[in-house]
Protein backbone atom coordinates (compact mmCIF):
# COMPACT_ATOMS: atom_id res chain seq x y z
CA UNK A 1 0.00 0.00 0.00
CA UNK A 2 0.82 3.57 -0.13
CA UNK A 3 2.24 3.51 -4.08
CA UNK A 4 2.59 7.51 -4.95
CA UNK A 5 0.41 6.38 -7.98
CA UNK A 6 -2.41 6.50 -5.42
CA UNK A 7 -2.71 10.24 -5.76
CA UNK A 8 -2.71 10.27 -9.55
CA UNK A 9 -5.78 11.87 -10.94
CA UNK A 10 -6.17 9.61 -13.79
CA UNK A 11 -5.82 6.54 -11.50
CA UNK A 12 -7.67 3.93 -12.50
CA UNK A 13 -9.03 1.15 -10.01
CA UNK A 14 -9.92 -2.49 -9.89
CA UNK A 15 -13.29 -3.49 -8.74
CA UNK A 16 -13.12 -7.01 -7.22
CA UNK A 17 -16.56 -8.29 -6.78
CA UNK A 18 -17.03 -11.33 -4.43
CA UNK A 19 -20.54 -13.43 -3.80
CA UNK A 20 -20.35 -15.05 -0.71
CA UNK A 21 -22.33 -15.60 2.43
CA UNK A 22 -22.12 -12.69 4.06
CA UNK A 23 -21.57 -14.61 7.47
CA UNK A 24 -17.53 -14.75 5.58
CA UNK A 25 -17.45 -10.99 4.67
CA UNK A 26 -15.81 -9.86 8.41
CA UNK A 27 -13.32 -12.56 7.73
CA UNK A 28 -12.93 -11.44 4.28
CA UNK A 29 -12.84 -8.05 4.45
CA UNK A 30 -9.77 -8.23 6.99
CA UNK A 31 -8.09 -10.49 4.63
CA UNK A 32 -8.92 -7.83 1.54
CA UNK A 33 -7.40 -5.16 3.70
CA UNK A 34 -4.31 -6.70 4.53
CA UNK A 35 -3.89 -7.43 0.71
CA UNK A 36 -3.83 -3.75 0.46
CA UNK A 37 -7.54 -2.80 -0.65
CA UNK A 38 -8.21 0.59 0.08
CA UNK A 39 -12.48 0.07 0.64
CA UNK A 40 -14.71 -2.57 1.16
CA UNK A 41 -18.27 -2.24 0.42
CA UNK A 42 -21.49 -3.93 1.00
CA UNK A 43 -24.85 -3.39 0.03
CA UNK A 44 -25.83 -4.50 3.24
CA UNK A 45 -26.45 -7.12 5.74
CA UNK A 46 -28.44 -10.20 3.52
CA UNK A 47 -26.27 -9.13 0.65
CA UNK A 48 -23.97 -11.59 -0.63
CA UNK A 49 -21.55 -9.22 -2.89
CA UNK A 50 -18.78 -7.81 -1.46
CA UNK A 51 -16.80 -5.39 -3.55
CA UNK A 52 -13.56 -4.01 -2.42
CA UNK A 53 -10.83 -1.86 -4.51
CA UNK A 54 -6.78 -2.08 -5.42
CA UNK A 55 -5.41 1.01 -7.10
CA UNK A 56 -4.71 -0.89 -10.93
CA UNK A 57 -1.56 -1.29 -11.18
CA UNK A 58 -1.30 -4.93 -10.16
CA UNK A 59 -1.55 -8.05 -12.04
CA UNK A 60 -5.00 -9.84 -12.25
CA UNK A 61 -3.85 -13.41 -11.80
CA UNK A 62 -1.53 -12.57 -8.59
CA UNK A 63 -4.57 -11.37 -7.51
CA UNK A 64 -6.54 -14.43 -8.31
CA UNK A 65 -4.17 -17.07 -6.67
CA UNK A 66 -3.60 -14.96 -3.53
CA UNK A 67 -7.76 -14.27 -3.10
CA UNK A 68 -8.44 -18.31 -4.22
CA UNK A 69 -6.71 -20.18 -1.56
CA UNK A 70 -8.43 -18.09 0.73
CA UNK A 71 -11.74 -18.15 -0.96
CA UNK A 72 -11.35 -22.01 -0.95
CA UNK A 73 -10.27 -22.30 3.24
CA UNK A 74 -13.60 -19.95 3.22
CA UNK A 75 -15.19 -23.11 1.40
CA UNK A 76 -13.78 -25.95 3.19
CA UNK A 77 -15.03 -24.19 6.86
CA UNK A 78 -18.55 -22.88 5.64
CA UNK A 79 -19.73 -25.72 2.68
CA UNK A 80 -21.50 -22.98 0.98
CA UNK A 81 -23.75 -23.59 -1.82
CA UNK A 82 -23.57 -22.24 -4.17
CA UNK A 83 -19.65 -21.87 -3.83
CA UNK A 84 -17.76 -18.23 -3.25
CA UNK A 85 -17.52 -16.61 -7.15
CA UNK A 86 -15.01 -13.70 -7.67
CA UNK A 87 -14.64 -11.45 -10.96
CA UNK A 88 -13.13 -8.21 -11.41
CA UNK A 89 -13.74 -4.97 -13.87
CA UNK A 90 -11.84 -1.92 -14.08
CA UNK A 91 -13.37 1.21 -13.23
CA UNK A 92 -12.32 4.83 -14.31
CA UNK A 93 -13.46 7.15 -11.44
CA UNK A 94 -12.31 6.93 -7.82
CA UNK A 95 -15.61 4.83 -6.24
CA UNK A 96 -16.50 6.93 -2.85
CA UNK A 97 -15.08 4.62 -0.61
CA UNK A 98 -11.78 5.58 -1.30
CA UNK A 99 -12.25 9.43 -2.14
CA UNK A 100 -11.41 10.71 1.22
CA UNK A 101 -7.86 9.91 0.66
CA UNK A 102 -7.37 12.89 -1.01
CA UNK A 103 -8.65 14.78 1.33
CA UNK A 104 -6.20 13.42 4.43
CA UNK A 105 -3.24 14.78 5.14
CA UNK A 106 -1.31 14.47 8.61
CA UNK A 107 -2.36 16.52 11.09
CA UNK A 108 -1.19 17.59 14.56
CA UNK A 109 -3.64 17.24 16.58
CA UNK A 110 -2.52 18.15 19.78
CA UNK A 111 1.15 19.36 20.77
CA UNK A 112 2.02 15.41 21.93
CA UNK A 113 -0.11 13.78 18.93
CA UNK A 114 0.43 13.70 15.11
CA UNK A 115 -2.29 11.76 12.87
CA UNK A 116 -0.63 10.45 9.82
CA UNK A 117 -2.60 8.64 6.92
CA UNK A 118 -1.33 5.36 6.23
CA UNK A 119 0.05 5.89 3.17
CA UNK A 120 2.60 8.84 4.09
CA UNK A 121 5.99 8.58 5.87
CA UNK A 122 6.83 10.14 9.41
CA UNK A 123 8.61 12.93 9.20
CA UNK A 124 12.35 12.64 10.18
CA UNK A 125 11.48 15.91 13.06
CA UNK A 126 8.18 14.10 14.58
CA UNK A 127 7.92 13.58 18.22
CA UNK A 128 5.58 12.36 20.86
CA UNK A 129 2.74 9.79 19.79
CA UNK A 130 1.93 8.87 15.98
CA UNK A 131 -1.17 7.34 15.07
CA UNK A 132 -1.07 5.84 11.54
CA UNK A 133 -4.44 6.51 9.96
CA UNK A 134 -6.75 5.29 7.23
CA UNK A 135 -10.11 6.23 8.28
CA UNK A 136 -12.53 5.35 5.53
CA UNK A 137 -15.74 6.93 5.25
CA UNK A 138 -15.36 6.44 9.58
CA UNK A 139 -15.70 9.75 11.57
CA UNK A 140 -12.54 10.98 13.76
CA UNK A 141 -9.07 11.71 11.41
CA UNK A 142 -8.67 14.43 13.98
CA UNK A 143 -9.35 17.00 11.79
CA UNK A 144 -13.11 17.69 13.42
CA UNK A 145 -12.82 19.86 16.22
CA UNK A 146 -14.71 17.70 18.60
CA UNK A 147 -12.16 15.06 18.30
CA UNK A 148 -9.47 17.25 18.85
CA UNK A 149 -11.50 18.42 22.02
CA UNK A 150 -11.77 15.21 23.35
CA UNK A 151 -7.85 14.10 22.51
CA UNK A 152 -6.69 16.69 24.84
CA UNK A 153 -9.30 16.16 27.66
CA UNK A 154 -7.62 12.42 27.33
CA UNK A 155 -4.06 14.15 27.96
CA UNK A 156 -5.52 16.34 30.44
CA UNK A 157 -7.44 13.88 32.72
CA UNK A 158 -5.10 10.73 32.57
CA UNK A 159 -1.47 11.01 35.17
CA UNK A 160 0.46 8.67 36.13
CA UNK A 161 -2.60 6.39 38.01
CA UNK A 162 -3.55 3.37 36.17
CA UNK A 163 -6.93 4.17 34.15
CA UNK A 164 -8.97 2.54 31.80
CA UNK A 165 -11.14 3.88 29.11
CA UNK A 166 -14.88 3.17 27.29
CA UNK A 167 -15.36 4.57 23.88
CA UNK A 168 -18.04 5.27 23.18
CA UNK A 169 -18.64 5.78 19.08
CA UNK A 170 -15.45 4.86 17.97
CA UNK A 171 -15.70 5.87 14.54
CA UNK A 172 -12.09 5.11 12.99
CA UNK A 173 -11.25 4.06 16.42
CA UNK A 174 -8.92 7.67 16.42
CA UNK A 175 -9.90 8.10 20.45
CA UNK A 176 -9.73 4.88 21.65
CA UNK A 177 -6.00 4.30 20.18
CA UNK A 178 -5.01 7.06 21.80
CA UNK A 179 -5.83 5.57 25.03
CA UNK A 180 -3.58 2.71 24.64
CA UNK A 181 -0.49 4.81 23.40
CA UNK A 182 -0.86 7.24 26.56
CA UNK A 183 -1.19 3.61 29.02
CA UNK A 184 -4.62 2.51 29.78
CA UNK A 185 -5.00 -0.56 31.28
CA UNK A 186 -8.30 -1.09 29.46
CA UNK A 187 -10.04 -0.42 26.64
CA UNK A 188 -13.45 -1.07 25.24
CA UNK A 189 -14.15 1.09 22.28
CA UNK A 190 -18.38 0.63 20.66
CA UNK A 191 -20.09 1.62 17.89
CA UNK A 192 -23.23 1.19 16.43
CA UNK A 193 -22.06 1.06 12.83
CA UNK A 194 -20.40 -1.99 11.20
CA UNK A 195 -18.58 -0.22 9.05
CA UNK A 196 -16.76 1.97 11.47
CA UNK A 197 -16.00 -0.93 13.36
CA UNK A 198 -14.08 -2.19 10.82
CA UNK A 199 -12.66 0.50 10.36
CA UNK A 200 -11.25 1.00 13.68
CA UNK A 201 -10.39 -2.91 13.67
CA UNK A 202 -7.99 -1.66 10.69
CA UNK A 203 -6.77 1.26 12.04
CA UNK A 204 -6.12 -0.81 15.66
CA UNK A 205 -4.24 -3.34 13.43
CA UNK A 206 -2.43 -0.79 11.43
CA UNK A 207 -0.65 1.02 14.91
CA UNK A 208 0.30 -2.73 16.50
CA UNK A 209 -2.54 -2.35 19.05
CA UNK A 210 -5.12 -4.83 18.60
CA UNK A 211 -4.63 -6.74 21.61
CA UNK A 212 -4.86 -3.51 23.31
CA UNK A 213 -8.52 -2.06 22.30
CA UNK A 214 -11.56 -4.37 22.29
CA UNK A 215 -13.77 -3.58 19.60
CA UNK A 216 -17.62 -4.29 19.89
CA UNK A 217 -20.71 -3.43 18.63
CA UNK A 218 -22.24 -3.96 22.35
CA UNK A 219 -25.09 -1.21 23.04
CA UNK A 220 -24.24 1.31 25.72
CA UNK A 221 -27.04 0.39 27.64
CA UNK A 222 -25.97 -3.34 28.37
CA UNK A 223 -21.55 -2.54 28.89
CA UNK A 224 -21.66 -4.23 32.69
CA UNK A 225 -18.17 -2.85 33.68
CA UNK A 226 -17.03 0.46 34.74
CA UNK A 227 -14.25 2.78 33.47
CA UNK A 228 -12.35 4.94 34.73
CA UNK A 229 -12.95 7.99 31.82
CA UNK A 230 -15.79 7.35 29.56
CA UNK A 231 -15.48 9.26 26.68
CA UNK A 232 -18.87 10.08 24.12
CA UNK A 233 -18.64 12.14 21.16
CA UNK A 234 -21.77 11.85 19.68
CA UNK A 235 -25.11 14.49 18.89
CA UNK A 236 -26.20 16.07 21.52
CA UNK A 237 -29.78 13.76 21.84
CA UNK A 238 -27.81 10.53 22.13
CA UNK A 239 -25.87 12.05 24.85
CA UNK A 240 -29.29 13.03 26.33
CA UNK A 241 -30.51 9.57 25.67
CA UNK A 242 -27.60 7.62 27.08
CA UNK A 243 -26.40 10.23 30.17
CA UNK A 244 -27.51 8.11 32.81
CA UNK A 245 -26.35 5.46 31.38
CA UNK A 246 -22.57 6.66 30.68
CA UNK A 247 -22.54 7.77 33.79
CA UNK A 248 -23.27 4.36 35.06
CA UNK A 249 -20.24 3.32 33.80
CA UNK A 250 -17.90 5.62 35.15
CA UNK A 251 -16.34 4.51 38.22
CA UNK A 252 -16.84 6.64 41.32
CA UNK A 253 -13.81 9.49 41.08
CA UNK A 254 -13.83 9.27 37.37
CA UNK A 255 -14.61 10.78 34.40
CA UNK A 256 -17.15 11.58 31.78
CA UNK A 257 -15.66 13.17 28.74
CA UNK A 258 -18.80 14.53 26.03
CA UNK A 259 -18.54 16.16 22.99
CA UNK A 260 -20.81 16.48 19.66
CA UNK A 261 -22.07 19.44 21.44
CA UNK A 262 -21.94 22.53 19.97
CA UNK A 263 -21.02 26.26 22.25
CA UNK A 264 -24.35 26.61 23.25
CA UNK A 265 -25.66 23.55 24.22
CA UNK A 266 -22.60 23.15 26.63
CA UNK A 267 -24.83 24.57 29.62
CA UNK A 268 -27.65 22.10 29.24
CA UNK A 269 -25.30 19.08 29.49
CA UNK A 270 -23.75 20.65 32.65
CA UNK A 271 -27.10 20.96 33.64
CA UNK A 272 -27.88 17.59 33.20
CA UNK A 273 -24.46 16.54 35.63
CA UNK A 274 -25.75 19.11 38.52
CA UNK A 275 -29.20 17.09 38.28
CA UNK A 276 -27.21 13.51 39.03
CA UNK A 277 -25.08 15.32 41.81
CA UNK A 278 -22.06 15.04 39.51
CA UNK A 279 -19.54 18.06 38.89
CA UNK A 280 -19.38 19.26 35.51
CA UNK A 281 -14.97 20.06 36.14
CA UNK A 282 -14.59 21.76 32.58
CA UNK A 283 -15.72 23.24 29.36
CA UNK A 284 -13.28 23.33 26.80
CA UNK A 285 -14.48 25.26 23.33
CA UNK A 286 -12.76 25.22 19.82
CA UNK A 287 -14.39 26.68 17.48
CA UNK A 288 -18.56 26.67 17.64
CA UNK A 289 -17.74 23.05 19.33
CA UNK A 290 -17.71 22.57 23.23
CA UNK A 291 -16.47 19.38 25.08
CA UNK A 292 -17.85 18.91 28.50
CA UNK A 293 -15.77 17.02 31.72
CA UNK A 294 -17.94 15.67 34.15
CA UNK A 295 -16.57 14.22 37.30
CA UNK A 296 -18.35 11.23 39.61
CA UNK A 297 -17.50 11.46 42.88
CA UNK A 298 -16.23 9.01 45.17
CA UNK A 299 -13.29 6.71 45.63
CA UNK A 300 -12.75 3.55 43.14
CA UNK A 301 -14.49 0.86 45.24
N1 LIG B 1 -14.91 8.90 18.55
C1 LIG B 1 -14.62 9.41 17.24
C2 LIG B 1 -15.81 9.31 16.30
C3 LIG B 1 -17.03 10.11 16.73
S1 LIG B 1 -18.32 10.09 15.49
C4 LIG B 1 -14.14 10.85 17.36
O1 LIG B 1 -14.18 11.39 18.45
O2 LIG B 1 -13.71 11.43 16.36
C5 LIG B 1 -19.61 9.32 16.34
C6 LIG B 1 -19.64 7.81 16.21
O3 LIG B 1 -20.59 7.35 17.14
C7 LIG B 1 -20.08 7.28 14.86
O4 LIG B 1 -19.14 6.33 14.39
C8 LIG B 1 -21.45 6.63 15.13
O5 LIG B 1 -21.68 5.47 14.36
C9 LIG B 1 -21.34 6.30 16.60
N2 LIG B 1 -22.59 6.25 17.36
C10 LIG B 1 -23.68 7.05 17.26
N3 LIG B 1 -24.59 6.73 18.19
C11 LIG B 1 -24.06 5.72 18.94
C12 LIG B 1 -24.51 4.94 20.04
N4 LIG B 1 -25.69 5.13 20.61
N5 LIG B 1 -23.70 3.97 20.53
C13 LIG B 1 -22.50 3.73 19.97
N6 LIG B 1 -22.02 4.42 18.90
C14 LIG B 1 -22.79 5.40 18.40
Amino acid sequence: MGAPSQHHPSLQWLELSITIDPVAHDALSSFLFDMGCTGIATQGEADECLKAYLPFNENIEEIRERIAPFLKTLQQIFSFDPSPTLSFSKIADQPWHVAWRRFFRPITVTPHLLILPEWEQIPSDASGHVIRMDPGPAFGTGYHETTRLCLEAMEQLTGNRPWTMLDVGTGSGILALYAAMLGADRILAVDIDPEALRWAKRNARLNGLSKAVELASTPVELINSQFSIVCANLMLSEIKRLFTSLLSHTEPGGWLILSGILRDQAGFVSSLADKTHTHCGDISYEGEWACVMIHKPGEKA
